[in-house]
C-alpha cells in the first residue's frame, strides 16, 4: 500500500509538473476554407466544352457547388453532396460519379453568417440585400438561400456537339423555365471584380426545388420568405486544365461582352 501511494504521489507530481511545464499553446484554428474551381470562365465562354474533372473528383472539393457538364450538358446544382443536373428538357436528374466537368466551383459548405428574409424580394432586390451585408466585396462568397420562391425563371442549355461554338452563340438556343409556387435551394457565388477571366464576376445562382423536380442557372425569381447563409472564401484554388482543348483556347481576348450576352439576360 505504501508503494501504491508513493506511486499516486509520484504520477500526480509528474503530471502536475507536466501542466506546469508545458507551453501555453493557442487553440488551433479551423482551417481556412478553400474554394476549388475547374477551368476559367473565359474557357468555357470560347467554346472549351469538354473537362477532365469527374463528378466524384469535384465532390472530394466540397459539398455545394455550381457548374456544368461536358458538352454543356446541362446546369449542375451541388447540394449537400449530390451532384443534380437541370437538362433542356426540363428535367433534373442526380449525375453520374464519372461524369465530368468542364466548369465548376465547390466548396465545403460551412456559414459564417444566417440571415431571414420575411418580405417578397425580387432578384434585383435580393442582391443588393446581399450585397449590402458583405463587409469586404473582394472576397469570393458561398451563399446558400432555402426558401418559398413565388417564381423562378431558370435556362438550361441542351448538350452541344463539335466543333463548338462559342457560348454566347449557344446561348441562344437555350431552354428558359418558369417555376411558381416552389420551395428549394438557392446555391449562389459572389465572384469579386477582379476575378474576371475566372469566374463571373458578381452573383452567380443556381436553384433546385425541394422536390428535385426543378432547377438551373437562375434568370429571375421571386422570394416570398427564406433563410440566408453566408460563407466568406479567402482562398480560391484554380485547376487548370491540362487537355488539349484548353490549350488550344484563346484567353488573351477580352471576353466580358460575350460574358454579359450570356449571363446579363436575367430578368430584374
Ligand atoms: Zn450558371
Amino acid at each position: 500500500l505504501k508503494n501504491l501511494i508513493a506511486s499516486i504521489f509520484l504520477l500526480s507530481g509528474i503530471a502536475h509538473a507536466q501542466t506546469q511545464l508545458l507551453p501555453v499553446l493557442p487553440q488551433p484554428s479551423a482551417p481556412d476554407p478553400v474554394a476549388y474551381q475547374y477551368s476559367t470562365i473565359d474557357a468555357l465562354l470560347a467554346g472549351a466544352y469538354d473537362g477532365d474533372l469527374s463528378v466524384n473528383q469535384l465532390k472530394s472539393h466540397g459539398d455545394f457547388g455550381i457548374g456544368t457538364y461536358n458538352r454543356i450538358d446541362g446546369e449542375m446544382i451541388l447540394v449537400d453532396g449530390a451532384a443534380y443536373k437541370a437538362k433542356s428538357d426540363g428535367t433534373v436528374v442526380l449525375a453520374g460519379e464519372n461524369e465530368k466537368t468542364p466548369f465548376a466551383i465547390a466548396t465545403s459548405f460551412s456559414p459564417n453568417y444566417t440571415r431571414t428574409i420575411t418580405a417578397t424580394t425580387s432578384l434585383k432586390e435580393l442582391e443588393e440585400q446581399l450585397d449590402s451585408q458583405l463587409p469586404n466585396k473582394n472576397l469570393f462568397y458561398a451563399v446558400r438561400v432555402e426558401g418559398q420562391f413565388k417564381q423562378v425563371t431558370t435556362r438550361a442549355i441542351s448538350p452541344q456537339n463539335k466543333p463548338y461554338k462559342p457560348l454566347a452563340e449557344v446561348s441562344k438556343t437555350q431552354s428558359v423555365f418558369n417555376f411558381t409556387d416552389t420551395s428549394g435551394i438557392l446555391v449562389a457565388f459572389r465572384s469579386p471584380a477582379f476575378s474576371k477571366g475566372i469566374n463571373v464576376p458578381g452573383w452567380h445562382y443556381h436553384y433546385l426545388s425541394n422536390d428535385k423536380k426543378s432547377g438551373g442557372h437562375v434568370l429571375g425569381l421571386t422570394l416570398a420568405n427564406g433563410v440566408v447563409k453566408i460563407m466568406p472564401l479567402s482562398n480560391i484554388q484554380v485547376k487548370i486544365p491540362t487537355n488539349e482543348m484548353f490549350a488550344n483556347t484563346d484567353q488573351a481576348v477580352d471576353r466580358s461582352a460575350e460574358l454579359k450576352a450570356v449571363e446579363g439576360e436575367r430578368k430584374k
